[in-house]
């Protein structure tokens, strides 16, 4: 993962209200190329030469209103376009962001709260971590491909984390879907996931069909597809 710093005159005006919101990152295709604005056709955003724009979601970790400036971090993956440029981006480099878009209301009324998520979850489950109410149970459980994706998280007086390293093997989110059916949910818990578009469908099936949670008290979100570039579909 790599922080990016955005920073420009444009920023002013950007909000972002709730932890675990979203702004769409638009970069250079191909990513070593120079930045290009797509044209709005009505029905979507394309690029002058009718190619899709590479438009991407990510958490807005950091939003400095007074100094303009907005933290992104980035997951490295290996073969995305905004993966590429974040790994290869200079001081100076350009890119633009639009949003933002719905983050997480919390329940302030909870009785507890479950955390789960993958890599590309962390910037989210930080933010969690760090507007929670101090006095209440956070059980965090996050899966990481391997042992280096783990990173200081915030601290949180009454949290518990436990991180699931995913064998080599297993699908993505496998580890993190065996996590959440184990856990021992306080009743009356409030439930954010995201992660890898099929594992957490799993997750929600498990805890709307078998926990038999009322819908109202989980927020499970697709935050990308395996095999498949932009993201998850429900972004
Ligand atoms: C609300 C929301 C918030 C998000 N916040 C963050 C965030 O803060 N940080 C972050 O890194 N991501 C975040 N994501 C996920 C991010 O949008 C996707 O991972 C996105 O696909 C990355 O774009 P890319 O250009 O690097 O890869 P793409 O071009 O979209 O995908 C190329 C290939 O890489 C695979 N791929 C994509 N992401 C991953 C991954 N993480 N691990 C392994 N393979 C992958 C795809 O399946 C595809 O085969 C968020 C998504 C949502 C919906």
């Amino acid at each position: 993962m790599v922080r990016i710093c955005l920073g420009g005159p444009d920023l002013a005006g950007l909000h972002v209200e709730d932890p675990a919101a979203s702004v769409r990152l638009l970069v250079p295709s191909p990513p070593a190329g120079e930045l290009v604005i797509p044209d709005w056709n009505g029905n979507e955003f394309l690029l002058p030469d009718g190619r899709r724009p590479a438009l991407r979601t990510f958490t807005p970790r950091r939003l400095d209103t007074d100094a303009l400036e907005l933290d992104l971090d980035i997951v490295i993956h290996g073969s995305g376009v905004a993966s590429e440029w974040a790994e290869t981006a200079e001081i100076g480099d350009r890119a633009a962001v639009s949003g933002p878009g719905r983050g997480y209301a919390i329940d302030t009324d909870a009785a507890a709260f479950l955390l789960g998520g993958d890599e590309t979850a962390l910037p989210a489950i930080s933010q969690l971590l760090e507007t929670l109410p101090v006095d209440r149970p956070v059980q965090v459980h996050i899966e990481i491909s391997h042992a280096d994706a783990r990173i200081p998280l915030p601290g949180h007086p009454a949290a518990v984390v436990s991180w699931h390293q995913r064998a080599d093997t297993a699908p993505p989110g496998d580890a993190l879907v065996a996590a959440i059916a184990s856990v021992d949910l306080i009743p009356d818990a409030r439930v954010w996931v995201a992660g890898e578009a099929a594992a957490v469908q799993r997750i929600r099936k498990h805890l709307l069909e078998e926990r038999r949670l009322p819908r109202s008290q989980t927020t499970v979100r697709g935050y990308w597809k395996h095999g498949r570039a932009g993201g998850a579909v429900d972004d």
